[in-house]
């Protein structure tokens, strides 16, 4: 009972933290404590451990030399403040995961969670080192050189990021949880594959909007303070579903893996 009180507490703390950080709006951080108590339900303070890790580390990632991203972030449809969208794409998978596992504690589902993590991590990595690359990315649909910040574009440095994005939340998960290493290959393999996917729906399937005050490619669907006018990708299918989605076909994959090798 006091640990749940004083648990309870630190996950709202650390809401309020985030707020004031500017690493989440008002509305991200009321999804991040609920995020938080569903891994804490589930999982307990090793998941929250876990999530927190996932958390901070981005969060600080994403402030790393924020002054040379500034241009990218004309071209994204949101900033570093995440909101509840972003919070729920890359952490309601893991959430709703966590709420399974309390009544059903199966290594499926754990393997799942921690999936749904590393495959954040690794995005979120990729995301900010990867538009820190000197050189221009290569588009995936092309192999030629497109503007940083694109959906789709692939850089030698934001893949690096995302090996070791995917690679610190298995080591982790592993030291936290008892896994093997078997377990822990899976999961870093689907957590990378997570970002793979996410960058081919990126390319194929999210809105690109371009503005038509400016002229600029962009994923807000208002730019130049009118509404943009979409030349590319699928209705509802923006950054926040890409993330969701590739996330949560990564996890199912790694829980259909472990699911017949356990058997
Ligand atoms: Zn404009």
């Amino acid at each position: 009972m006091i640990q749940t009180i004083v648990i309870s507490t630190i996950i709202i703390l650390g809401g309020i933290a985030g707020y004031l950080e500017r690493s989440l709006s008002s509305n991200g951080a009321i999804a991040a404590v609920i995020v938080g108590a569903a891994v804490y339900f589930g999982f307990g303070i090793k998941g929250l451990l876990l999530l927190g890790l996932f958390f901070i580390t981005s969060s600080l990632w994403s402030k790393y030399k924020s002054s040379a991203k500034k241009d990218i972030e004309e071209k994204l449809a949101k900033g570093a403040t995440r909101d509840w969208g972003q919070v729920a794409a890359n952490g309601g998978s893991a959430a709703l995961i966590s709420i399974i596992y309390y009544f059903q504690q199966d290594l499926v589902w754990l393997i799942g969670f921690i999936v749904c993590l590393a495959s954040s991590n690794s995005d979120t990595w990729a995301s900010e080192i990867g538009t820190l690359s000197k050189r221009k990315p290569l588009y995936i649909r092309t192999f030629k050189p497109i503007e940083k910040g694109t959906s789709g574009a692939v850089s030698l440095l934001g893949t690096t990021a995302a090996i070791f994005g995917s690679m610190l939340i298995a080591f982790a998960g592993a030291w936290l949880f008892d896994l093997q290493l078997f377990h822990v290959f899976i999961i870093f393999l689907f957590g990378f594959l997570g970002n793979v996917i996410d960058t081919i729906f990126g390319a194929y399937y999210q809105q690109v909007y371009i503005c038509n005050k400016c002229g600029i490619a962009t994923e807000k669907k208002v730019h130049c303070q009118m509404a943009a006018k979409r030349i590319k990708g699928y209705h509802l299918v923006d950054n926040d579903m890409v993330n969701f989605l590739s996330g949560l076909i990564a996890a199912l994959l790694a829980m259909i893996v472990i699911y017949f090798v356990t058997r």
